[in-house]
């Protein structure tokens, strides 16, 4: 077993002609969070994707928790996973949005259960129960009967959040999780997500959010253009003299 859990090697990403994510190298290890910044178009979200599997890198290599994710072997060998080990590989990670997608006639506590009862067939008891603990574990507990309509953003996104984590991933992927608050309601959902991080869960964030990635990240990631172009320690990342790319991508979010 690796300490990495998650390795991405030469992956590279096209849509038809156009090149999003060139020759990406990255290893996040595990019990770390990675953020992951750049300018809008730059490849974040499709580099996410690929990572949780919504999209398929159209080369390299992903391995998660040391299991490669997609396809298995080398050269001739090489074949497509079966869905069931896809099945096992992806259900080491969960994934949060921008947009929340609850289900708007659910309440919280129906929202976080629903996938415990339908992809893991756990008894109604048995999913209200972990849900509730997942609830709780975001500050939520008093909210489990609402409905997403008489929750805030904050909290909503902060249901999402008890969603992904019921399943019980060891990796959690966050797209820019808070992009689409008030900004009154980002700290409560960077507030979960910073006690996530210090209770030592491996996480992946991309986020405008320059605070939070130089407080929280233990490597920083600067994507620009398709290409990797730093992945570093927050120090190593922001210390002056910046890389010009930097330098103009901080000066618009700053
Ligand atoms: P970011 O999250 O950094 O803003 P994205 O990963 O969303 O960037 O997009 C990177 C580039 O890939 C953009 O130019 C975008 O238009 C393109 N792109 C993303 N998804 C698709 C898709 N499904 N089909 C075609 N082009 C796409
Ligand atoms: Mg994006």
């Amino acid at each position: 077993m690796t300490d990495h859990a998650i390795v991405a090697t030469h992956v590279s990403k096209q849509f038809g002609d156009t090149v999003v994510l060139r020759d990406i190298n990255m290893e996040v290890e595990r019990g770390k969070v990675s953020c992951l910044i750049g300018p809008s178009g730059s490849g974040k979200s499709t580099l996410l994707r690929c990572i949780a599997f919504l999209e398929q890198a159209t080369s390299g290599t992903i391995l998660v928790e040391g299991q490669p994710l997609g396809f298995v072997g080398d050269g001739k060998d090489r074949r497509r996973q079966s869905p069931a080990e896809l099945r096992k590989v992806r259900s080491k990670i969960g994934m949060v949005f921008q947009q929340f997608n609850l289900w708007p006639h659910m309440t919280a506590l129906g929202n976080v259960s629903a996938a415990l009862r339908r992809v893991r067939g756990m008894s109604r008891s048995e999913a209200e129960d972990r849900a509730m603990r997942q609830l709780d574990h975001v500050g939520l507990k008093e909210r489990a009967g609402h409905y997403p309509s008489q929750l805030s953003g904050g909290q909503q996104q902060r249901v999402a959040i008890a969603r992904a984590l019921a399943l019980d991933p060891t990796i959690m992927l966050f797209d820019e999780p808070t992009s689409a608050l008030d900004p009154e309601l980002t700290g409560e959902v960077l507030s979960v997500m910073r006690e996530l991080a210090a209770e030592g869960m491996t996480m992946v964030v991309v986020t405008h959010e320059i605070g939070f990635a130089a407080s929280v990240g233990h490597k920083v990631a600067f994507l620009d253009g398709g290409k990797l172009l730093f992945h570093d320690t927050p120090e190593a990342v922001f210390q002056k003299p910046r890389e010009p790319r930097l330098e103009q991508f901080l000066d618009t979010y700053l």
